[in-house]
């Protein structure tokens, strides 16, 4: 299996963690980037007990779960004693008045969490039927998690599982979301939001290979975030078939190589791209299962001197492929048993960004389309998603100046740039079956990005 690839840390974040460097951050005042846990096989789930505040039902039931994952739990603080995740547990709220026991609960356990420890709310997403206090209760979540976010160190993250519809609080997709924000496989999530919209498959998941035998293409995985896709989806067990455009035809034969999968050299802008895709799956393995559309160009350029060939390019690459690419898997009984489509699209389609029209409204364009294809993967017991990243230590954006560059890395809650693997590991979360009942997110993959939500 493909070996876990070495991380491109920035040379900051490596100086101020040891001696001399870390010394003369802390006198200047200057940012500290913490090393972020990443996942490695065997690893813990998280680094010590995890204490779960709340005492509804629900709470209980959370609790019995993470004991039947094996973990430490506490239903209580004990004093001094250090922890490694909070799960706070709020399914029954009904008013802000109810919001300060719990919260001043979670507030004193925060001196005791463990260097990249979690915080994960588990709440009701507000809905047009709630009476005004639910709704005011429910929606004050999202303030105190993002808020949060924003106030812890040392890698620790604060993120949140917002219960849809009728879901129950312990239903699988609820627990699997949880599970993926307590991991590190989360790193570079941080105040963000995944919605259970329903109960999800309540069979029993293989945590350390979730896609074994699944049939997974990526789309642009010569290099980048494409290939670390490509090499997470495969150590998570699916056989991948690695796409990019003919150019890039070495390094595509590499990493397809590398992870014991098929290269398909494809322009995705094709008309019969989907097509191709289908004849490889259905030749090779009889079945498609994950789409992951990672392909993706930039044509900067200010809308007043932006030209046809740039606009028009950005469009082709970005949207109009995956829908038509969709088109031809839908149609398709090769890709019918609980498919998945994971699209990758940007902060810059969320908060928009200055040179950037084309590429935003690619980007945009992306989670209109997944929200509205949402309901054709129902029908099939699937789930759409994307994974919108922020700044990702990339070739691309390797290429900015370096002083914009360093602004751009430092301006989230980690103050770092996330790694490729960090964007790969939402997307393998969203290609797993444990997933299942989690549609139509949009997940940012961006350290709590200053701009936008
Ligand atoms: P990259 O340029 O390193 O890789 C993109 C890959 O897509 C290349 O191998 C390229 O050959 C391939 N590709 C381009 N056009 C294609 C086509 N018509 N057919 C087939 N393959 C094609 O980019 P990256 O940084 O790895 O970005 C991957 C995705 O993530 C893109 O959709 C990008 O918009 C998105 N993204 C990246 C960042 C970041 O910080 N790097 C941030 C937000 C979103």
């Amino acid at each position: 299996m493909a070996a876990q690839r070495k991380v491109r840390s920035d040379k900051y974040t490596e100086l101020v963690n040891a001696g001399l460097g870390r010394d003369l951050a802390k006198r200047l005042g200057l940012p500290q980037p913490a090393v972020l846990r990443r996942w490695t096989p065997g690893a813990p789930l998280v680094q010590g007990p995890i204490l779960v505040v709340g005492h509804s039902d629900g709470a209980d039931a959370v609790a019995t779960a993470l004991l039947s994952w094996g973990q430490d739990v506490r239903r209580h603080a004990t004093p001094k004693e250090k922890v490694g995740a909070v799960v706070l547990v709020l399914d029954e709220l009904a008013h802000p008045d109810q919001l300060s026991g719990p919260l001043l609960e979670v507030g004193a356990a925060l001196r005791d969490l463990n260097r990249n420890g979690r915080v994960v709310s588990i709440s009701r997403q507000p809905g047009a039927g709630d009476a005004p206090e639910t709704a005011a209760a429910r929606n004050a979540v999202d303030g105190i998690m993002r808020s949060l976010a924003k106030e812890l160190r040392a890698g620790a993250t604060a993120n949140g599982v917002l219960l849809g519809g009728g879901t129950a609080v312990n239903a699988p997709s609820a627990l699997s979301a949880l599970r993926f924000f307590l991991s590190a496989r989360s790193a570079f999530v941080d105040g963000q939001f995944l919605t259970a919209s329903s109960d999800g498959s309540p069979a029993t998941p293989d945590w350390d290979r979730p896609l074994d035998a699944r049939v997974a293409v990526v789309t642009g995985a010569a290099r980048g975030i494409g290939a670390a896709i490509a090499r997470t989806l495969a150590r998570d067990g699916a056989k991948v078939i690695a796409v990019d455009v003919p150019a890039a035809g070495d390094r595509l034969a590499a990493v397809a190589n590398e992870i014991h999968g098929t290269a398909l050299q494809l322009d995705i802008t094709a008309t019969e791209a989907g097509a191709r895709i289908l004849d490889h799956a259905a030749q090779r393995h009889g079945r498609l299962d994950i789409v992951v559309h990672n392909a993706g160009i930039t044509r900067d350029r200010l809308l007043a001197n932006m030209d046809p060939a740039r606009w028009d390019s950005v469009i082709a690459v970005n949207i109009g492929a995956q829908l038509r690419m969709n088109q031809a898997f839908l149609a398709s009984s090769h890709f019918a048993d609980h498919p998945r489509i994971i699209s990758v699209s940007s902060t810059s389609g969320i908060a928009g960004n200055r040179g950037q029209t084309n590429y935003a409204a690619s980007k945009a364009g992306v989670i209109g389309m997944v929200r509205s294809t949402a309901p054709l993967l129902a029908e099939r017991g699937g789930t759409v998603n994307a994974v919108a990243p922020g700044f990702i230590e990339t070739a691309m954006t390797a290429k900015i100046p370096f002083a914009t560059r360093e602004v751009a890395r430092r301006l989230n809650s980690l103050q770092q740039g996330g790694q490729p693997e960090d964007v790969a590991e939402a997307i393998a979360y969203f290609a797993s079956e444990a997933s299942a009942g989690v549609t139509a997110n949009i997940l940012r993959v961006c350290g709590q990005n200053l701009v936008g939500q």
